[in-house]
């Protein structure tokens, strides 16, 4: 549907002013910059872009101190403890959340700013094989255990996930209602009260359209925006 051969700056600024047209309201989007250098970033930037995910704690850094400063960076990757403290004095959302420990240590770096840092819980929900991500029971177990509850500095907003990579639809929309159901699980059992959880973070380049007519409402986008990334 879009075209992201020949990533040029004309096309950023072309691709990412189609993605936000075609959003509907209630529906924010992530852009992902990962692996994109700052000039890409400043495009959408100029197009009124302010939210922008990274998934590496150095690239993350060097953009955030070269661009400007009311960008509100979200952490998608996997996050190990020990990076927590250098992302924690700016960092807006971190989007992978799946241990209680890590949870603990982003509540002690947050602390320590004197600042309280939202995330998401990320659910393992794709066939795929790969460590991260929690199931079903696993959240479930994380929420009944409560320490959540006491964390001062950490607001619970929603869940993440990411569906499998594959062509069939219907398998991708099962995983996006099942991440649906869990989400509705969570908020009627113990967030009924909490206005500020609510997000689902579900969708990609390749099946955001599917997410958002299953309910998402922030989808993280990379490559129909910026073109294929060069590792
Ligand atoms: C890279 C990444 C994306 C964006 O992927 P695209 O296919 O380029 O849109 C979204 N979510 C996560 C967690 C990612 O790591």
């Amino acid at each position: 549907m879009y075209d992201v051969k020949g990533s040029s700056m004309y096309d950023v600024k072309g691709n990412i002013r189609q993605v936000l047209s075609a959003l509907p309201e209630g529906v924010q989007l992530v852009a992902i910059s990962k692996y994109h250098p700052n000039e890409y970033i400043e495009a959408a930037y100029e197009e009124g872009q302010r939210i922008f995910g990274e998934s590496h704690e150095q690239e993350l850094r060097q953009k955030h101190a070269s661009l400007p400063a009311d960008i509100r960076w979200h952490f998608i990757g996997h996050l190990q403890t020990n990076k927590v403290k250098y992302i924690a004095p700016y960092v807006s959302m971190i989007e992978a959340v799946d241990s209680l420990k890590l949870l603990q240590e982003i509540e002690k770096q947050a602390a320590k700013n004197n600042r309280v840092i939202d995330v998401l819980l990320e659910l393992h929900i794709a066939e795929e094989e790969t460590k991260y991500g929690l199931s079903e029971q696993a959240l479930y177990e994380l929420m009944e255990q409560g320490e959540w509850c006491q964390m001062q500095h950490v607001r619970i907003c929603g869940l993440m996930m990411m569906a499998s990579y594959v062509e069939d639809e219907e398998q991708i929309r099962a995983e996006f209602r099942t991440a649906r159901r869990l989400f509705d699980e969570v908020k009627r059992r113990w967030m009924a009260d909490c206005d500020y959880f609510c997000e689902r973070s579900w969708g990609m380049s390749h099946d955001w359209h599917i997410a958002i007519s299953e309910g998402s409402t922030m989808v993280r986008i990379g490559t129909t925006i910026f073109g294929p990334r060069v590792y």
